[in-house]
């Protein structure tokens, strides 16, 4: 698999580190707080993951991808912005 980091082009999967689901978002208080550090829904199809590429220039990155095919449908700098 190849992921597209904007800074580095077209990479090879094992130059990232895979964080998980971007989907999930930290709540403010403690309520939701367990669920958020642990759990994750176990998707099929198109999703939004984090990946870093600690082998590149060690930018967090926006992916998304199918976890069925794997295909790559576009990636970005997750703390917005661009390259
Ligand atoms: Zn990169």
């Amino acid at each position: 698999m190849r992921i597209p980091c904007p800074y580095c082009g077209e990479r090879d999967a094992q130059e990232f580190v895979y964080r998980g689901d971007a989907a999930p978002v930290r709540p403010a208080g403690d309520d939701g707080f367990e669920d958020y550090v642990y759990l994750r829904d176990n998707i099929a199809g198109p999703m939004r993951e984090h990946w870093y590429h600690a082998q590149g220039c060690r930018n967090w990155l926006t992916v998304d991808r199918d976890s069925c095919s794997h295909a790559i449908s576009g990636a970005r700098l997750a703390r917005g912005g661009t390259a």
